[in-house]
């Protein structure tokens, strides 16, 4: 039996972690589908404390996980499938064809890039033909060439101006005709002489070659029902994020979106069971704020598990 499971290893999962490891709970952390997490994803980190030079989000993981094995975290790959609470208030995680026995459960599971939902957009990404949400692991594919961004917040905006690193052109393709990225963001973007914004419009289907490789979007402008051609061979997608708590099949309160309700600090609706970063942030969505509730998740399964004793 586990004193504590921690699923997913973004900066939550692994604050919690170090807490829970310094704290002799032997803390076991699965990695989930994308150990490391969004930050993996992304280039340079220039806000998280501590790093005025700034760091690379796949560094930054890598140092937290250095950090957490350095005090007994046990980081193993798994997808946790499903969780059961026990009579005796114990759970049960299945994970492929293991079950893992805890007391305690920190969710840090975070959340997964959204699409648009058109037809064909799992092959597209799947088979690498030219749909992806991952500037900084696919834009050096797209060398010289044309590409799209979807989305106006802070993440199109990151991933446009990273992507001129390597495209001929970024179309920076939003729904509405302002950004709702913050105000230094949009400016760099939009200052950008590669960079070109497609307002009040939409992608209505992906346009492919023989090959199935996108070689342009079919655009319709929101405005007046319009459509057009636009060559593109990347598009990459910045429209938000999905929380990824589906696996708890209702074992815990969510809202209507999917994210995990916490009751009290970071306590859910389960006793034992705690969560902690993007799984059920809708407002900061920060490394730091995620590493600052996965500590504060440890600290009260911490206090929890001693009040049982
Ligand atoms: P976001 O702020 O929620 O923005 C999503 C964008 O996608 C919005 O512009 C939205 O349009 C658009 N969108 C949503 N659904 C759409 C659909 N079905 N079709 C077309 N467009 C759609 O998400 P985000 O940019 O991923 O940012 C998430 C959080 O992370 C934010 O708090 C952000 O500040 C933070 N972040 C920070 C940094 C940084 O500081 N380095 C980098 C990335 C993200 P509307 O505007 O019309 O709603």
């Amino acid at each position: 039996m586990e004193n504590v499971i921690i699923i997913g290893t973004g900066p939550a999962g692994y604050t919690a972690a170090i807490y829970a490891a310094r704290a002799d709970l032997n803390p076991l952390i699965l990695t989930g589908t994308q150990p490391g997490g969004q930050l993996t994803t992304t280039t340079e980190v220039e806000n998280f404390p501590g790093f005025p030079a700034g760091i690379t989000g796949p560094e930054l993981m890598m140092n937290m996980q250095q950090q957490a094995e350095k005090f007994g975290g046990r980081v193993e790959f798994g997808l946790v499938d499903g969780v059961t609470r026990e009579d005796d208030g114990t759970f049960t995680l299945k994970v492929g064809e293991k079950e893992l026995q805890t007391k305690a459960v920190i969710v840090c599971s975070g959340a997964s890039a959204r699409y648009l939902g058109l037809p064909g957009e799992e092959d597209l990404v799947k088979g690498g033909h030219g749909l992806t949400a991952c500037a900084t692991c696919d834009g050096a594919f797209y060398r010289d060439v044309p590409v799209c961004v979807i989305g106006g917040g802070d993440s199109a905006c990151e991933e446009a101006t990273f992507l001129t690193k390597f495209a001929s052109k970024v179309y920076l393709i939003h729904r509405r005709d302002e950004l709702r990225a913050s105000k230094i963001m949009a400016q760099r973007a939009l200052a950008h002489e590669k960079i070109e914004p497609v307002w009040d419009s939409g992608i209505k289907e992906y346009l492919t070659d023989e090959k199935g490789d996108i070689r342009g979007v079919l655009l319709e402008n929101l405005k007046d029902g319009s459509t057009s051609e636009l060559a593109v061979e990347g598009v990459f997608m910045a429209i938000g994020h999905t929380p990824n708590s589906a696996f708890l099949n209702g074992l815990v309160e969510t809202d209507e979106n999917g994210y995990i309700i916490q009751k009290q600090g970071t306590l859910t609706s389960v006793e034992g069971i705690y969560a902690a970063g993007d799984i059920s942030d809708t407002e900061y969505r920060q490394a730091i704020t995620a590493a600052g509730q996965g500590c504060a998740a440890s600290i009260e399964v911490e206090r929890w598990l001693a009040e049982q004793e």
